[in-house]
């Protein structure tokens, strides 16, 4: 079966490769759900050190300060014995980089490319994978060591800006922590156990290395530390090691145990102890503030020290030292096993196996779920557009139209508008009739001075044919402005509607230009609409009065003389009566006309205006769009950028849970 390290690299390199670094904005990660294993540890405590050493190979940088600047995230590749060791950057594609010294530079270079030349750091990874026959399937993150004081040139802000992206890492439940220390330092003091006690408090997840064992002081061990959990039982261990039995028989039957055999002895011991300590734990003193208690041994390392590097000696030969250093001394002979880079690299790629193992299918059902959200969140954005012009003129047209059907369900009902319509008819219109001044018009006094002022010098002889055509044009006339004011009434309606309909148009919600050409090219349309209703209900009205109804003259009572003659006497036809009678006979004229008008006014303006907003609205703009080339039809579909931007996010999240998904199912199948 494939490793299953192998399977996580792969996935924490797509994470990469997506843009995945666990600590964004609102889109869901993966790389926070892998396990993985941290390097952590104060400045100088030996981090870089101990990565080479794992790996056997020299290719950090090193220097003074701040020398890991952007987080290193370090893949092992285990390959067949004999097969060359290479290294592969994931920024510069699948060069191979053979020469080690050249992977420190690149490192270098591309930490400058995004820190600058500046001393800053940031979170942005650079993923690196060794394969070899000398490593063991792993992958570590070093980070920034931490620090205490900002040296010049770095902003003040650095001692936090590096705990926060150290703790970034460790706080998340399946990271493992590899706590650097230094041996020659207290570890009360060390920064490295200071953190993992605050975000692993029973020591579950933590891995104490103590480097820099070689540097401790003549006549001291760090047994204290190696075995900070069984401490309370060391002087056990003491009695075993320096244990002379008065017995002479006994005596050199312990001088023939040799040292392995001690080692043997012992470990059985320390396992017992672990054993009734695990029981008894909470009888365990707090011993001089050290009460973190690691539930995994501590492990000693011995790197090359800084006399070793300059002198360049090579890391095999380093290990083969650290090798010897164990087993030859005193202190640590009989757990020489438990010791080392080598036992550390096996170590943490047996952890990491397991955390791995029992992750996946918590892994896996996150990355379904995610999934599920990210496609539901492109829906909702709607999906990219492409770039082919057929393909956008179409997407255009289909937009439009699918305004289209939300304007007419507005006008035919289903959607709320199309009634205020209606009510301009029934109830606007009528009122704004009844409203008009024809009492004023058709009193008394005016209909004698109109009538005198058309009959001239000659006043009329039977009936006052001009004085009745004026005073029944003059209030023909007046009808103008309620059909202007119902024709404006229905076109702002309309233009609501046209507003309203853009907005609810779900399709339209990403194209904001599209939104606003539409709008335009609606209302420049209703605008249209407006003026040829206009013109038609006015033509209405003016065909009333460029032909009257002459029936309806006939019809009316003739004035009639004493003696039967339809003609009156001159004294007669000037009296009151006689003008108050042509008063009401225009009234009953516009009466009937008034009725006539406000039937066909709502048939002019529901023909000209929204029959033509139904049927055609958007004509004039189709004839346009089809005129357009690719580069115009693209800016018609050009969407909000934010939008744009946050989709291809969505996109590419989405690419990498799925292939994610993809690779998981292939080892699983595999098994
Ligand atoms: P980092 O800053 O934590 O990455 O620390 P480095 O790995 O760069 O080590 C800092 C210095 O300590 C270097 O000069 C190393 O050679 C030296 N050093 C690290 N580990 C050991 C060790 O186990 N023994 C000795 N003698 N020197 C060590
Ligand atoms: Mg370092």
């Amino acid at each position: 079966m494939e490793s299953v390290i192998g399977l996580v690299n792969r996935i924490q390199r797509a994470c990469t490769v997506f843009g995945d670094y666990g600590f964004e904005n609102a889109l869901p990660t993966l790389w926070d759900s892998l396990p993985t294993i941290v390097v952590v540890g104060g400045q100088s405590s030996g981090k870089s050190s101990v990565l080479e050493s794992i790996v056997g190979r020299d290719f950090l940088p090193r220097g003074s300060g701040i020398v890991t600047r952007r987080p290193l995230v370090l893949q092992l590749y285990k390959t067949e014995q004999g097969q060359e060791e290479y290294a592969q950057f994931l920024h510069n594609g699948n060069k191979n980089f053979r020469d080690f010294s050249l992977v420190r530079k690149e490192i270098q270079e591309e930490t400058d490319r995004v820190t600058g030349k500046g001393k800053q750091i940031s979170p942005l990874p650079i993923n690196l994978s060794i394969y070899s026959p000398n490593v063991v399937n792993l992958t570590l993150i070093d980070l920034p060591g931490l620090t205490k004081v900002a040296i010049e040139g770095q902003p003040e802000s650095i001692v936090q800006d590096i705990e926060s992206m150290v703790r970034s890492y460790v706080e998340k439940p399946n990271c493992i922590i590899l706590a650097i220390t230094p041996a020659n330092q207290d570890i009360a003091t060390s920064d490295a156990i200071k953190l993992a006690r605050e975000v692993d408090p029973a020591g579950e997840r933590t891995f104490g290395v103590l480097t820099k064992l070689d540097l401790m002081d003549r006549g001291t061990n760090a047994l204290d530390e190696l075995f900070l959990l069984k401490r309370p039982f060391k002087f056990m261990e003491h009695w075993w090691l320096t244990y002379t039995p008065p017995h002479p028989h006994l005596h050199t039957e312990t001088q023939k145990l040799n040292r392995q055999q001690v080692g043997n002895v012992m470990a059985v011991v320390t396992f017992l102890m672990d054993l009734i300590l695990k029981l008894t734990v909470h009888l365990t003193p707090v011993i001089e503030g050290r009460s973190y208690r690691l539930q995994h041994p501590w492990v000693g390392i011995v790197n090359r020290s800084q006399a070793d590097i300059n002198r360049n000696v090579g890391m095999l030969a380093a290990r083969h030292r650290e090798r010897e250093f164990f087993a030859a001394s005193p202190d640590y002979g009989y757990i020489a096993s438990r010791m080392g880079s080598e036992y550390l690299a096996n170590l943490l790629s047996k952890q990491l196996e397991s955390v791995i193992k029992a992750r996946i299918p918590g892994i896996m059902s996150l990355i379904n779920q995610s999934i599920d959200e990210l496609e539901a969140e492109l829906d909702h954005f709607g999906r990219t557009v492409v770039v082919d012009a057929g393909v956008q003129l179409y997407t255009i047209l289909e937009l439009c139209r699918a305004f289209d059907r939300v304007f007419k369900e507005h006008l035919d009902g289903g959607r709320p508008g199309g009634d205020r319509i209606y009510g301009v008819f029934d109830y606007q219109l009528p009122a704004a009739i009844r409203k008009l001044p024809f009492d004023r018009h058709l009193s008394l006094q005016n209909v004698r001075k109109v009538v005198s002022e058309a009959d001239g010098y000659q006043p009329h002889l039977i009936a006052p044919e001009q004085g009745y055509r004026r005073l029944i044009e003059r209030s023909l006339n007046y009808f103008k402005g309620p059909a202007e004011a119902s024709v404006d009434a229905v076109h702002f309606i309309l233009k609501e509607l046209v507003r309203k309909s853009i907005g609810e148009t779900q399709e339209l919600r990403r194209f904001p230009t599209l939104q606003a050409d539409i709008a335009a090219a609606a209302n420049e349309a209703l605008e249209r609409f407006r003026d040829d209703s206009k013109k038609t209900v006015l033509r209405m009205v003016d065909m009333e009065s460029s032909y009257l109804t002459v029936d309806f003259f006939r019809k009316l009572p003739q004035e009639v003389d004493k003696g039967g003659n339809p003609t009156m006497s001159l004294v007669d036809r000037y009296n009151e009566g006689h003008f108050r009678r042509i008063g009401s006979n225009v009234s009953s004229y516009v009466v009937t006309v008034a009725e006539v008008l406000r039937n066909s006014i709502p048939k002019a303006v529901v023909h000209c205006q929204v029959r033509e907003a139904k049927q055609s609205l958007l004509d004039h703009f189709y004839s346009q769009v089809g005129k357009r080339e690719g580069q115009q039809l693209a800016q018609l579909l050009a969407e909000d950028p934010v939008l744009m931007e946050r989709r291809q996010q969505c996109g590419r999240r989405l690419e990498l849970y799925k292939s994610a998904r993809d690779e998981i199912d292939s080892v699983l199948w595999a098994r």
